[in-house]
């Protein structure tokens, strides 16, 4: 059960701390595309997404886009963000993401992973042992695998909250 626990839980990509997780040594965040960041059906280029990016590499961040969707959806977003990405991640397995960490160089305890499903986002960071951070999902809308994982966290969700362990709504960091 406490691999679906984030560490850290923001209301959106916008109120996470990012002084404090660069305070705490993340050098290189994850941002899942989907409902983290853009609407799942939407391909909105955001101004102020990129933005946030843009001041988060000033930062001395590293941002990558680590989602299971198909390069073919990535690639527009990741050129007009300016950000390096992976797409087919294959959540909540965790190759992907241990390439990632061999390719790029980094130690677990310098990434973090931003998404909004405890059952992909969370799990496999926690099963790879970086730091996690759930957000809040942008729409209501949501593709058709995704719906039967949101079965899945509903249940999660109520057991987290039985053991006293997270609330939905109740933000920490
Ligand atoms: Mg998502």
């Amino acid at each position: 059960m406490e691999e679906y626990l984030p560490d850290i839980y923001q209301k959106s990509i916008y109120t996470i701390d990012y002084a404090k997780l660069f305070n705490r040594g993340i050098k290189c965040l994850l941002f899942d595309l989907d409902n983290t960041i853009v609407s799942p059906y939407s391909s909105e280029l955001s101004q102020k997404t990129k933005d946030l990016f843009i001041s988060l590499k000033q930062k001395g961040f590293k941002i990558i886009i680590f989602t299971n969707s198909p390069s073919i959806r990535l690639k527009g977003f990741k050129k007009f963000f300016g950000v390096d990405g992976v797409s087919s991640a294959c959540k909540p397995f965790t190759g992907k993401l241990r390439k990632l960490l061999t390719d790029y160089g980094y130690a677990i305890t310098e990434v973090a992973i931003i998404g909004d499903q405890l059952m992909t986002d969370i799990k496999v960071g926690n099963k790879v042992g970086i730091t996690t951070i759930l957000v809040n999902p942008v729409s209501k809308s949501d593709f058709v695998l995704t719906k039967i994982h949101r079965f899945k966290e509903r249940r999660m969700m109520r057991k987290l909250r039985d053991h006293d362990l997270f609330w939905q709504g109740r933000y920490y960091d």
